[in-house]
């Protein structure tokens, strides 16, 4: 967890590799969805584009489908996932089905004035259609308002280690990977 810019994505990338699990993305998976113009990519589209969160059961749908990947039985990376507290409840519920279970939640912090500049350069790296001003902003305050609960949600279960996303990647990378006991 972590708001828009906190580099959640770089580091997960980078995790991926070093412990060799795959990284779900639901940013991503979104991102490609709409790419190829299918029927989740197009209802999708609309929500994304004006910074609001997609309907929570198109991301069970998507979530369900890529824990069940023999890819994944091993572990994963969920990146993106849970957003909101019905999802922490959507994804416990599948977590039992699957008789699966989360290890550690991991959230990274920083700065709103640091996070803003960040993301003004990804937009003219990579020219990603959210990464505008107005959208960076409306994307700041749904993380405040949905994502930022469910921190506590798992600082309740024993499950949050708190990391500081200032400094390097290679700096925060090493932190996350001293919290994580695998
Ligand atoms: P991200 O790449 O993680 O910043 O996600 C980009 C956008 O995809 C978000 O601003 C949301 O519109 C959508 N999205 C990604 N993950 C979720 C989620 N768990 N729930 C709802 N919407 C999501």
């Amino acid at each position: 967890m972590g708001p828009p810019g906190v580099g959640k994505g770089t580091q997960a990338s980078i995790l991926k590799d070093y412990f060799n699990l795959p990284h779900l993305s639901t940013g991503e998976i979104l991102r490609k969805e709409i790419a190829l113009n299918t029927s989740i990519g197009k209802t999708s589209k609309k929500y994304i584009d004006k910074g609001l969160f997609v309907p929570d059961e198109i991301l069970i749908e998507i979530i369900e489908e890529h824990l069940k990947d023999p890819n994944a039985q091993q572990g994963y990376i969920l990146d993106g996932y849970p957003r909101n507290l019905q999802q922490v409840d959507d994804l416990d519920n599948l977590l039992k089905k699957l008789n699966q279970n989360i290890n550690v939640a991991i959230s990274i912090t920083a700065d709103k004035e640091e996070l803003i500049s960040r993301l003004i350069k990804r937009k003219k790296e990579t020219g990603r259609s959210d990464d505008d001003s107005k959208i960076i902003s409306k994307r700041q305050d749904v993380y405040w308002n949905q994502t930022a609960p469910i921190i506590d949600h798992y600082k309740k279960v024993n499950l949050l280690k708190e990391i500081n996303g200032l400094g390097s990647i290679e700096e925060v990378t090493q932190r996350i990977i001293k919290v994580i006991n695998l």
